[in-house]
């Protein structure tokens, strides 16, 4: 019961230029592969024909990446897997490992599933860069420092990626001053209470959940800086913003 991976070779470092193509073999017993990156992407399935397979995937963003290939049998249980890792040069001259301000680097603000998948290129421009930098600056780094880690689950969007998830054209992940923010060690409303108490912000709003537990905070800071509170909530399928106060 085996599977492997033998094009790219292990630790292989590639040009972003093209699909890039992954080849192997199975033993027998395995009838359907799958292609995962990093544990959390699915980049194709594929059968498996005489003992080899093989698929091709594009990647749109540069990094290191985890690739794992998982051999499943006529039953559909996993039976063999085999991992390699990948180094892809974007052509882009970003350099997604740059530091935003002391604990915030740019990759956490640009990696997105729905990107790679979609295959759009979110690569902020040098102007929404430094709008990612200010919002690091004025707000996400003294509430990490405040209040521990932060998770960013979505914060810039290119054009190409906002069309793709359909998010609003003036929406503030779409230049770089948001990001929807959950902490790690304490709760959402209280980020978003400490941000209100300690920070200069455009907008603070409490997205779904219950008023107590948001189920994440989405942050902003841009020059008007109108210190706007709002509670997102979901209304018959649309979502309806409402002015609050944050209380304790
Ligand atoms: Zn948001």
């Amino acid at each position: 019961m085996q599977i492997t991976i033998d094009k790219p070779q292990k630790d292989a470092e590639l040009e972003l230029e093209d699909a890039i193509l992954f080849e192997g073999t199975t033993s027998t017993n395995i009838v359907r592969v799958e292609l995962w990156a990093d544990d959390r992407w699915l980049l194709g399935k594929t059968s498996a024909n005489n003992g080899k397979w093989s698929l091709t995937y594009d990647f749109n963003s540069g990094g290191t990446r985890r690739i794992v290939a998982k051999g499943f049998d006529a039953n559909n249980q996993l039976i063999a897997s085999d991992d390699n890792w990948l180094f892809l040069n974007a052509l882009t001259k970003v350099n997604l490992d740059m530091n935003l301000s002391e604990n915030f680097q740019l990759w956490e603000f640009v990696i997105s599933p729905t990107s790679d998948l979609l295959r759009v290129d979110n690569t902020p421009t040098p102007g929404e860069i430094q709008n990612l930098k200010r919002l690091c600056q004025q707000i996400l780094q003294p509430a990490r420092d405040a209040l521990g880690p932060l998770k960013i689950n979505s914060g810039f969007r290119s054009e190409e990626l906002n069309k793709a998830v359909g998010g609003v054209s003036n929406s503030a992940h779409r230049q770089g001053f948001a990001a929807d923010v959950v902490p790690v060690k304490v709760g959402t409303k209280q980020l978003a209470k400490w941000v209100n108490d300690n920070r200069e912000f455009d907008q603070i709003i409490l997205e779904f959940g219950t008023l107590d537990n948001p189920r994440w905070i989405h942050l902003s800071a841009e020059p008007r800086n109108r210190k706007q509170v709002l509670r997102a909530v979901s209304i018959s399928g649309s979502t309806v913003y409402r002015n609050i106060q944050i209380s304790t």
